[in-house]
């Protein structure tokens, strides 16, 4: 019999669905929203929804401002790969941009915006992030994935918008073993999950025009406004 040879990538795709610490914020929207991004192949359509687009442009200025902020003061390389993020932390370069971090073993895939060389030898992980509250869910699930990839005791470290900077530390470490902890069950599940319409989190969903028609159809009341959470379709 023919030997069959797969590549590592192939290899990597045949196993365990990947988990991404940047799906914190669908996960804690939207079980359904989460597993859809992830399993489903449905055309979503990019938002035309102007101040959604201005949010992200705002991001992408404030982290280069923050880029512009290191940069000033230190080298900063930026990664291709997850190889590349490796090679370069060995190399002990005192910034990293753009890294991507790797659990081979648990299936997980981080890309921190920064890896900044910390004067212990370890890096720190940090994400430039338009919020001023460094206590949002996804905010805390995110970072401490990252610290979890990076398996050291330093804080994570957030930019954020109003030009503070706000450590992370073991407190993130439940609410990111639950995140990762949920995640591999939902994305082991062969069909989407069933959920409760909200009205503020699904006007604003990309996937709103797939999930309407069936809560239409089960005649929901929360289909109403001010009505958030009904029954599960
Ligand atoms: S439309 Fe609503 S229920 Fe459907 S994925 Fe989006 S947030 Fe979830």
């Amino acid at each position: 019999m023919a030997a069959i040879h797969l590549a590592r990538s192939e290899l990597m795709s045949i196993a365990l669905p990947v988990i991404k610490p940047s799906d914190a914020k669908a996960w804690a929207d939207c079980k359904r929203r989460v597993w859809l991004d992830n399993k489903a192949k449905l055309t979503i359509f990019p938002s035309q929804d102007q101040f959604e687009q201005l949010i992200i442009d705002l991001g992408l200025e404030h982290e280069n401002t923050v880029l512009d902020a290191l940069s000033a003061k230190t080298t900063v390389k930026t990664a291709s790969s997850a190889g590349d993020t490796q090679r370069l932390m060995a190399e002990k370069v005192p910034v990293i941009y753009q890294a991507e971090l790797v659990d081979e073993s648990r299936q997980i895939t981080g890309k921190p915006d920064f890896l900044i060389l910390h004067e212990s030898g370890h890096y720190q992980a940090a994400d430039a992030k338009l919020s001023l509250n460094d206590k949002k869910k996804e905010i805390q699930i995110q970072l401490g994935v990252y610290r979890e990839l990076l398996a050291n005791p330093l804080p994570a470290i957030v930019f954020l918008g109003n030009g503070e900077q706000a450590l992370i530390g073991d407190e993130s470490q439940s609410i990111a073993t639950k995140f990762l902890t949920q995640m591999r069950v939902l994305l082991n599940e062969a069909s989407e999950p069933a959920v409760r319409y909200s009205h503020s989190t699904c006007k604003i969903c990309p996937y709103n025009s797939h999930c309407k028609p069936t809560f239409e159809a089960h005649d929901e009341l929360s289909m109403l406004y001010g009505l958030p959470l009904h029954k599960r379709v």
